[in-house]
């Protein structure tokens, strides 16, 4: 195998916890614990990101190996490698949580590659750790097959994310209780190795705080500062100050793309929310089909519909305010962290005019196209219209039309009396936003560039992502290499693929492990 540089400042930097292995147990002063994967029984490499390994610097040969379905299953290192989970706490469903930890996820080391860009290795579903609590630290196929193809997608979407180099089997069962229905099922487990500049949560930052342990909670702020933040600079507490308000920013710009593409995240607890502000933790997420902002796919969530998808810049907000309150012993007063916090209602609403520009395809944001698109959203509600469908179709209206028809809509209607009672409200808007249009006076062609740029034609629907691993169950991974590749260029036409632009068929409207998912899997 090509070795790689490996360069582990978290753990060369930050103090870890003297004891090592799985024993369960609570780590006080310590931020990570030295633990090796458990090996599992028959590695076996069912997909990887070509773009991720070249860019790590692996090759073809790398990848045909037998040795990289061993080392990204857990069951050999590379030099350098020094494996190790990380310790964190967190606010989950808004209670505080206490120590959590990695339970399932193990780093494998920081690699350092050709281009200087630091990229560190993370298995999920390595085996037990010290945060394991009662769990396996294993992951099942269909778990890790929706986060490898989850990350991949997100990224060619150009939505922040942590990414994934490789999907591995095991070889090994793990039993999983499917769905709390009570039956205990056995299932082919896998590991997944994701991949990001850091892997720090918000969590990592609150634990110490919550143990009164300020000095710990001020290495790890100034190490994520040198090593994730390097651009900051300045004096020690005006670098903290800055550097709070760009977490604060980059959270508000990931949340505006995930309302961008119709991403629900499903469960924002505050150790799932990245201190770079991607994407993590791609455990019961989902993707709107038709336009719900009540719409959750966390059935842990059914009652509360915290992670709803129209609540998660509100949800955003608040774990953000939890982040403020761990680090206010670092700092003086409240100012810093209250500019910083209103950083990100500032950007949050840039991004949102910006999210309406681009996808109306206006030249520029007028007050009042707020109205305009918050009137197409109840519209699209009350017709039980599919998000991505329509607004590919909007980019093909003929905007000198001064009553554009619903024809070119038809595919983005799920109920035909919803549309029938709709119709007449929706040509009224069309007719609206044609008005608006020819105001504009943006050319078509460019309208219609800016449009396709802005709405995928492809998303990773839950119904496809399902259909790929039921597949894959049965032994056939060609629907996730198609998946992985058709993902790969979300907003082109790709001829011969429009089945995976489709609606949502009516079988998987609410079958269970389609549109609902449960938490930890
Ligand atoms: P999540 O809801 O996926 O963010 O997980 C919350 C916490 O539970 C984290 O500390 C995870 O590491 C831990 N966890 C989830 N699933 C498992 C598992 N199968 N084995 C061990 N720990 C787990
Ligand atoms: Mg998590
Ligand atoms: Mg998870």
């Amino acid at each position: 195998m090509t070795p790689l540089h490996f360069d582990n400042r978290f753990l060369g930097e930050l103090p870890g916890d003297p004891e090592t292995g799985a024993r369960l147990r609570q780590v006080h002063g310590a931020l990570w614990s030295r633990v090796d994967p458990t090996p599992v029984a028959a590695p076996r490499l069912l997909a990887h990101s070509a773009e991720m390994a070249s860019r790590l610097g692996f090759d073809a040969a790398d990848i045909a190996s037998p040795a990289f379905a061993e080392v990204f299953a857990g069951n050999a290192l590379l030099d350098g490698m020094q494996p190790f989970a990380a310790n964190y706490g967190g606010h989950q469903f808004g209670h505080w949580a206490g120590q959590l930890g990695d339970g399932r996820a193990i780093s494998l080391g920081e690699v350092v590659n050709a281009d200087g860009e630091r990229w560190e290795l993370q298995l999920k579903g390595a085996g037990p750790t010290p945060y394991s609590r009662s769990a396996d630290g294993r992951a099942v196929l269909r778990s890790s097959i929706r986060e490898f193809l989850c990350s991949e997608a997100m990224h060619h979407l150009g939505v922040p994310t942590t990414r994934a180099l490789s999907l591995v089997a095991t070889g090994d069962e793990v039993v999983r209780d499917m769905f709390y229905d009570g039956h205990p099922k056995a299932e082919p487990g896998a590991v997944v190795c994701r991949v990001a500049p850091s892997f720090l949560r918000f969590g990592n930052f609150e634990l110490p705080a919550s143990r009164g342990d300020t000095e710990l909670l001020g290495q790890l702020v100034d190490f994520c500062i040198r090593r994730d933040y390097p651009h900051i600079e300045g004096e020690a507490d005006q670098r903290r100050a800055q550097w709070f308000a760009q977490v604060c920013e980059r959270t508000a710009t990931m949340v505006a793309h995930w309302m961008r593409v119709g991403f629900v995240h499903g469960v924002m607890n505050t150790d799932n929310m990245s201190i770079l502000g991607l994407t993590i933790d791609y455990g019961p997420y989902g993707w709107i089909d038709n336009v719900d902002p009540d719409w959750t796919p966390n059935t842990t969530d059914a009652q509360g519909r915290r992670y709803r998808f129209g609540l998660q810049a509100q949800v955003a907000y608040w774990n953000l305010g939890r982040l403020a309150g761990a680090l206010s012993p670092l700092f003086d007063g409240v100012e810093a962290l209250h500019a910083g916090l209103q950083g990100f209602i500032d950007t949050w609403h840039a991004a949102e005019r910006d999210n309406i520009v681009r996808k109306l395809g206006l030249a520029g944001f007028r007050d009042d196209d707020a109205a305009l698109m918050q009137d197409l959203q109840a519209l699209l509600l009350a017709g039980e219209i599919d998000m991505t469908l329509w607004f590919t179709a909007l980019a093909e209206v003929d905007d000198s039309m001064e009553s554009p028809t619903l024809e070119t809509f038809e595919a983005a209607f799920y109920d035909a009396d919803k549309r029938d009672a709709q119709s007449p409200a929706l040509l009224a808007w069309l007719a609206r936003y044609t008005a608006r249009l020819r105001e504009d006076g943006l050319p078509a062609a460019r309208r219609r560039e800016r449009m396709r740029a802005a709405n995928p034609r492809y998303v990773l629907r839950n119904y496809l992502a399902q259909e790929a691993i039921d597949r894959a169950e049965q032994g056939d991974l060609g629907g996730v290499h198609t998946l992985l590749d058709v993902m790969r260029r979300p907003y082109d036409e790709q001829p011969g693929r429009e089945m995976y632009a489709r609606r949502r068929p009516d079988w998987a409207r609410d079958r269970a492990g389609c549109s609902m998912l449960s938490c930890s899997s």
